[in-house]
């Protein structure tokens, strides 16, 4: 099954079992505090805390997500995309735990031919709350094997919204890979060879002075239960195709094809550059969705991530050995992988593609004219933390400060450059040559006024200059910034 196949199985089964299939909301969070859409609960909150009807109390969707928490593991393990979609059924104030159970096992447990996922019952296990006996009596009832049911605590199956509100257990289900991935004893023993694909959430209970994931209080029980699941759809892909990873799926395979073209490598040979054809791949296709939700590459914000995807790819290629333009390459490869899912991104991309193909051009100006300064230094802290035991390679402050000073450098892509390479930057002693730099500056302006310090002058006239923002419709006084 294709990918787009698998998400549109599952919106078929929820359909079927009357609920009301929506489309994807924008990767542009409508929650003020995260930037991305980080779940796929995350468009139904206002119904999940009672403060808006739902047009529908059942309701499901696949939506796309971008979670940059996972950052550093995408390429490593088998199962972190920086950009994934989160299949989800939803139930607010209608059916709660049984039917949630039964949905999500019937699903994944009945054969294809019949509109299900058809993978074998023996190879699922779930975890529990502790104190959720209730759930772990639902699995055994739909045919479970009860050494499949394992139990966790709150600060792995007890979910809040972080603060007061709705919460309550949740159950989640795995998949076991087989014991050539890692140790028997379920997802409590191994993560990586047990994958969890589903997380369950039974949202019974009202929560308040939440000081931590296991400090909380319960107040009381809602009136109103909601259940909210969310499904990995590249999780379910790669294990129902077959393939190692989620990298390798038929919506994120391609650009890594096109990357080992380009780069003249081939997948599977070497560790390392399979990690970095990864990354390509992951973070070319994150690119591709966030910028067709209209971000572009900022010093800021969501702008700032997608600026941090685009660098990190540039440079996952240069040292693969690709110094070309990459972007034309890979893009349009994403694209046409991720369309048959987004038809809306025909529509995007010529906009989308100027803006990356562009953003990489400038890049690439910055890249020729320190690149063999870094390159340098980063040998050279390899070389000095070689002969010491325990010593983490260190490019000194001294070369950042001159990549930045002579050639343009902005200290956050040393920074980001060096993490990419395993090494770090002696970040204190840039910033101490950049404060030197800035007080020998003070002191030749000086010299030049012949010793008069005109700075509170000139503070002052900075202020008058700027311009003045009007806040008298919000505000009695209009101020200067
Ligand atoms: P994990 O512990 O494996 O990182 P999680 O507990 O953070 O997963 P949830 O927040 O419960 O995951 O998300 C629900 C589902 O979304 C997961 O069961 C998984 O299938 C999928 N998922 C979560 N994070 C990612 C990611 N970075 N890439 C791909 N799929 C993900």
């Amino acid at each position: 099954m294709r990918t787009a196949q698998i998400a549109q199985t599952y919106l078929n089964y929820f359909k079927k079992h009357d609920h009301l299939v929506v489309p994807s909301a924008s990767l542009i969070s409508p929650n003020p505090t995260t930037l991305f859409t980080i779940a796929g609960m995350v468009p139904f909150i206002p119904y999940l805390m009672g403060e808006q009807t739902p047009p529908s109390h059942r309701m499901a969707s696949n939506q796309k997500c971008v979670r940059t928490l996972d950052i550093e593991e995408v390429g490593k393990t088998t199962r972190h995309g920086t950009f994934f979609q989160m299949l989800g059924n939803f139930s607010f104030g209608d059916y709660f735990k049984e039917e949630a159970i039964h949905y999500a096992y019937e699903l994944l447990t009945l054969p294809v031919e019949q509109g299900g996922y058809g993978f074998d019952p023996e190879k699922l296990w779930m975890t529990t709350y502790t104190d959720d006996e209730e759930a772990r009596a639902i699995w055994r009832n739909e045919g479970v094997d009860p050494e499949h049911i394992q139990i966790l605590g709150m600060e792995d199956n007890f979910w809040t919204t972080g603060g007061p509100g709705p919460g309550g257990p949740c159950s989640e289900i795995y998949v076991d890979r087989g014991p050539e991935y890692g140790k028997e004893g379920g997802p409590i023993a191994d993560e990586t060879r047990y994958i969890e694909i589903w997380d369950l959430v039974f949202e019974n209970y009202m929560v308040d002075n939440v000081k931590s994931k296991t400090d909380l209080h319960i107040a009381g029980e809602l009136k109103h239960k909601n259940i909210d699941t969310g499904a990995g759809l590249e999780r379910l892909a790669y294990l129902l195709q077959g393939k190692q990873n989620i990298y390798e799926t038929d919506e994120v395979f391609p650009v890594i094809e096109a990357a080992e073209k380009l780069a003249g490598v081939k997948y599977g040979e070497n560790a390392d550059a399979d990690v970095k054809l990864r990354v390509v791949a992951d973070h070319v296709r994150s690119a591709l969705m966030i910028m067709s939700d209209g971000v572009r590459p900022s010093n800021a914000g969501r702008g700032y991530v997608l600026r941090r995807l685009l660098r990190r790819t540039i440079e996952a290629m240069r040292v693969l050995g690709v110094m070309t333009p990459v972007m034309p390459e890979l893009l349009p490869v994403s694209e046409a992988a991720m369309e048959p899912n987004y038809p809306e991104l025909a529509t995007t991309f010529h906009d989308v593609s100027e803006a990356a193909y562009g953003e990489e051009d400038a890049f690439r100006r910055t890249l020729t004219n320190g690149i063999e300064i870094f390159d340098v230094a980063v040998k050279q802290a390899r070389e000095q933390a070689a002969g010491k035991q325990d010593a983490q390679p260190v490019v000194s402050g001294d070369a950042a400060f001159t990549l930045h000073d002579t050639y343009g450098f902005p200290i956050e892509l040393t920074l980001e450059m060096a993490q990419d390479q395993g090494v770090k930057v002696d970040e204190a002693k840039f910033r101490e040559l950049m404060n030197e730099q800035k007080s020998r500056a003070r002191q030749d302006a000086l010299k030049k006024r012949h010793n008069v310090d005109l700075s509170e002058y000139d503070d002052f006239k900075n202020k008058m200059q700027a311009p003045i923002e009007f806040l008298g419709y919000t505000d009695m006084t209009s101020r200067s910034r």
